[in-house]
């Protein structure tokens, strides 16, 4: 074995983030332990701290460690306005654009039958929630133009619909398939303020 078995096992726990392979986590793992071992423990502490405390907001399924988050429980925010995104990235992202003052929902997902994610997976129920409250006048679909994204936001707008809230769909601009954090913010705020009403299809 080329490394010893505490080596090894930092190593394998590197890999589990994303687009890190065999020579990244090595490199990591060295840097930490050879240049920053301060950095090391602020960071395994952060990690277990974070996975710890940080859930999601009971209203609209943002990263918190708040039952409600600082978007949620903010008054300066527009409730008649409900963004619907599949990410947390995606809130970040429209929140850095500036454009937007209303309400999330974040779906962390797509509905994808053939992976086991339908309306449960993406807590469905707790939109219908939030849209029975009746404060929302208007739903922003924001989930990506992939072909799922698409399906889960004709299933949503049918939620919408079925409450006479007004549908809107983030317009064009954002790539096909495209994430929307990796959207610069000036293309971000045109697809937001000009979004287009959903019409039935
Ligand atoms: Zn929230």
């Amino acid at each position: 074995m080329a490394y010893s078995p505490l080596l090894e096992q930092l190593l394998q726990a590197l890999r589990c983030l994303p687009g890190v392979g065999a020579r990244t986590a090595q490199r990591m793992a060295f840097h930490l332990l050879e240049r920053d071992r301060e950095g090391a423990r602020v960071l395994a502490a952060a990690l277990a701290e974070g996975v710890d405390k940080i859930g999601e907001c009971e209203t609209c399924r943002m990263l918190s460690e708040d039952a409600s988050c600082w978007i949620c429980s903010s008054a300066n925010r527009d409730r008649s306005l409900l963004c619907v995104v599949e990410s947390p990235a995606d809130v970040i992202a429209i929140e850095e654009s500036g454009i937007y003052r209303g309400r999330y929902f974040v779906l962390q997902g797509r509905l994808s039958p053939l992976d086991g994610i339908g309306p449960d997976e993406l807590g469905l129920a707790l939109f219908e929630r939030n849209l029975d409250q009746g404060e929302t006048a208007e739903t922003i679909l924001s989930t990506s133009s992939t072909e799922e994204g698409k399906a889960t936001a004709a299933y949503l707008a049918g939620l919408a619909r079925e409450r006479q809230v007004k549908v809107s769909r983030i317009a064009h601009g954002v790539p096909i398939g495209g994430e929307l954090e990796y959207v610069d913010r000036s293309t971000l705020s045109r697809a937001i303020t000009g979004r287009n009403s959903l019409e039935l299809e």
